[in-house]
């Protein structure tokens, strides 16, 4: 099953339930635009490289479009218009006046230079640049992009359009980036594992932790939980993971990252892989990485009670319905990752508005949008008796589908 079938497939059981017709569900579905472009450039070495990059507009009945920018190598065309249509539903969910877009290009990121880096990204922003726009679709950061990035972005935008910050959001905070975007989505996933756990009567202190992936929200999620008496005993990257029982120092761990650029051989640990992390005991589960990472054969060896899913996709659908079965509690992913699309929000009102809030009121005006989206979630699904991706869907699908109806078409 494709990245945009799995996506696809949690609408339709939602849009169901809500009685949508057949020719509504495919409005809702169908993006607005699919955008593939050639990106071209020079290499330090005087060659030429050629790369393909995407961004997709998938609905904008709520507000101009909005989603990240990824760099990775496994990006391609569904994986990008999946990750669109969850922006759709993200947003509605968090209730902002955005509708859902996405872009990438497949390339590791790793793999180039400063330099290289930068002119990928203008050359990519020459070719978007007419359909991009801050009230038509606002980029931002996502794996493999940065605040370095999205500056870039900003600048060779402007090179077409004239001074517009509001065009581009997760930028550096020296140039009109918002305090606590970095953080903003490792903050709320931290935020709504510890409201989760609380509904749960259980509490954070001393709660065990597996966290896959130390990015920018895995690093900033650890940090949270560890500063709150969690204890984080399993992170993985790329490269590998380290297990620890007692719990890892997160911030020793962030200042060894730094330096050695992988969380391996961190002292007093255990070298795990990938899917080690996975089935490790714990009390919670954290995918913070890439999509696709539980199914169906990992489901039976998880030990954790809850998942929290800080990634985009993390779960296959039919280990999805095998996870539920078995009793274990997911907070999905347009929840759970809102964190980082509700800062990007505050950025741009900040940028239109050419005010700065402080940090104080943007972790609090985040704190707010969040738990209102996981309480107005947690109650409908009390109510109607389903899971919580479930919940969200109909809240996410609901807000749009009546936002669609009342404009017409
Ligand atoms: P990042 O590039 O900063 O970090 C990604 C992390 O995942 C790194 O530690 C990397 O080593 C690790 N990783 C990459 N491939 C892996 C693999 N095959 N196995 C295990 N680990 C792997 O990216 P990020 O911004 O932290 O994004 C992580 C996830 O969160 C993505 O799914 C992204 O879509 C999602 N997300 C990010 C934001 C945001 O604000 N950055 C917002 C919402 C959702």
């Amino acid at each position: 099953m494709t990245a945009s079938e799995s996506t696809d497939q949690y609408f339709r059981e939602a849009a169901g339930i809500m009685g949508l017709s057949g020719n509504m569900q495919k409005l809702l579905l169908t993006p607005e635009r699919e955008v593939k472009v050639q990106v071209a450039m020079e290499m330090d070495n005087g060659e030429l490289a050629t790369y393909i990059g995407y961004r997709v507009q998938h609905n904008r009945s709520r507000g101009p479009m909005k989603g990240g920018l990824r760099y990775h190598p496994e990006v391609d065309a569904d994986e990008v218009l999946s990750l669109a249509t969850l922006m759709t539903w993200k947003t509605a969910v968090v209730d902002i006046p955005y509708g859902g877009a996405k872009g990438g290009i497949q390339i590791d990121a790793r793999s180039l230079s400063p330099g290289e880096l930068e002119r990928l990204t203008r050359r990519f922003v020459d070719e978007i640049h007419d359909v991009i726009g801050p009230d038509k679709d606002i980029p931002a950061p996502d794996m493999g992009t940065n605040a370095q990035v999205m500056a870039w972005i900003m600048n060779q935008y402007e090179k077409y359009h004239g001074f517009n910050p509001a065009c581009v959001t997760g930028k550096p905070v020296e140039l009109h980036g918002a305090a606590g975007r970095e953080e903003a989505t490792g903050r709320g996933v931290g935020l709504l594992t510890i409201a989760l756990l609380e509904k749960e009567e259980k509490n954070i202190e001393g709660a065990r932790i597996a966290l896959q992936g130390f990015g920018n929200v895995g690093k900033f999620a650890a940090q949270y939980l560890h500063e709150r008496g969690a204890k984080l005993v399993a992170i993985s990257d790329a490269y590998g993971g380290i297990y620890n029982p007692q719990g890892i120092n997160v911030p020793l761990l962030t200042d060894y990252v730094a330096t050695h650029k992988k969380v391996l051989n961190f002292p007093e640990s255990e070298a795990i892989s990938n899917e080690e992390l996975l089935t490790a005991d714990c009390d919670v589960l954290i995918p913070a990485a890439i999509g696709g990472v539980i199914v169906d054969s990992i489901v039976p060896h998880i030990r954790a009670k809850y998942i929290v899913e800080a990634a985009n996709n993390p779960t296959v659908p039919s280990a999805d319905r095998a996870l539920a079965k078995r009793g274990i509690i997911l907070l999905p992913d347009i929840l759970a990752n809102a964190g980082g699309v509700t800062v990007s929000y505050f950025e741009w009102v900040q940028n239109r508005q050419h005010f700065r809030w402080d940090l104080e009121r943007v972790r609090h005006e985040l704190d707010r949008k969040m738990i209102d989206a996981f309480e107005t979630t947690w109650s409908l699904a009390t109510e109607k008796k389903v899971p919580l991706r479930l919940a969200a869907y109909l809240v996410g699908i609901g807000r749009v589908g009546r936002a669609t109806a009342l404009g017409g078409y």
